[in-house]
């Protein structure tokens, strides 16, 4: 039985010809061995970092590529307390990433109403479902996009890498239908890398591709430095990004704050001009 929420959902789902996902959670905590050493990260020189990169006129990469359409992005960043986090995806490749369609937090995951979950504003997302403990970044395209080229998922601040999971299946899919998630008899579990960072925070990548992670657990990482690949391994019908902050507890935390307002945010920048975070790295 498919509530009238997912309905809801699904109709917008096949209205705008997205392949999507329902279910970017975590898995459940596999703890299996963590594969092998696979060498260090591979720093990149690409990505933003204000206290290495010129003023507010100059801020594009330094290969010349524009991370988003902004092409004057202002660089600052407003101390907050706490780490800042850039977009977790390289600057290059998130064109690939549709802005119009971010599943966020559910802020009251012990809700069984209709409305699956909610926003700051008590509002359902645009498409969420119940216990969403991350943001999901889709990939336009799914598939398609993601077999014609990697979408580099980088760490969004500085930190050390407490976990790693690598080597499973990473092409599950959903069923429109039954919302059910297909891993073609694989085990659902989720390629993943968490990050701690220097005041507790913890960040996690979830869904990647198998055999993509390149940071194993105890390295440290700078922001911007390349982590794996974007795929759709574990619960996810298609490829993308679950992106997921706790604090040094581990409770959940969203990154994103009610008003875009940045002093409330996580994010560098919240909102940019092509509608997703910033991918400017905290100083
Ligand atoms: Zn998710």
């Amino acid at each position: 039985m498919i509530s009238a929420c997912k309905k809801m959902f699904l109709s917008m789902l096949l209205a705008t010809s997205l392949v999507t996902n329902l279910n970017g959670c975590d898995d459940g905590g596999n703890r299996e061995p963590a594969p092998p050493d696979q060498g260090g990260p591979a720093l990149d020189a690409t990505f933003l970092r204000p206290d290495t990169q010129g003023p507010t006129e100059d801020a594009t990469p330094r290969d010349g590529t524009a991370p988003s359409p902004d092409t004057a992005l202002d660089m600052s960043i407003a101390p907050r307390g706490h780490t800042v986090f850039a977009f977790p995806i390289h600057p290059d490749d998130r064109e690939h990433i549709h802005a119009g369609l971010i599943i966020g937090v559910d802020h009251d995951p012990t809700s069984t109403s209709r409305i699956l979950c909610e926003n700051y504003e008590g509002r359902g997302f645009p498409g969420c479902y119940d216990e969403h403990e991350g943001t999901d970044f889709m990939v336009w395209g799914g598939f398609e996009t993601t077999d014609a080229q990697d979408i580099r998922v980088v760490a969004a601040a500085a930190g050390t890498i407490t976990r790693i999971e690598d080597g499973h299946y990473d092409r599950c899919s959903g069923d429109l239908n039954t919302l059910d998630v297909d891993c073609n008899g694989h085990e659902m579990v989720a390629n993943r890398v968490h990050i701690r960072h220097a005041d507790g925070l913890q960040s996690r990548y979830l869904h990647l591709k198998k055999d993509s992670v390149l940071v194993s657990v105890g390295m440290t990482v700078q922001c911007g430095d390349l982590l794996g690949m974007v795929g759709s391994s574990g619960r996810s019908i298609a490829p993308h990004l679950h992106f997921e902050l706790r604090d040094a507890s581990g409770a959940l935390l969203d990154p994103y704050s009610p008003d875009d307002n940045e002093m409330n945010s996580y994010w560098s920048r919240q909102r940019v001009a092509d509608g997703l975070p910033a991918p400017i790295c905290s100083p």
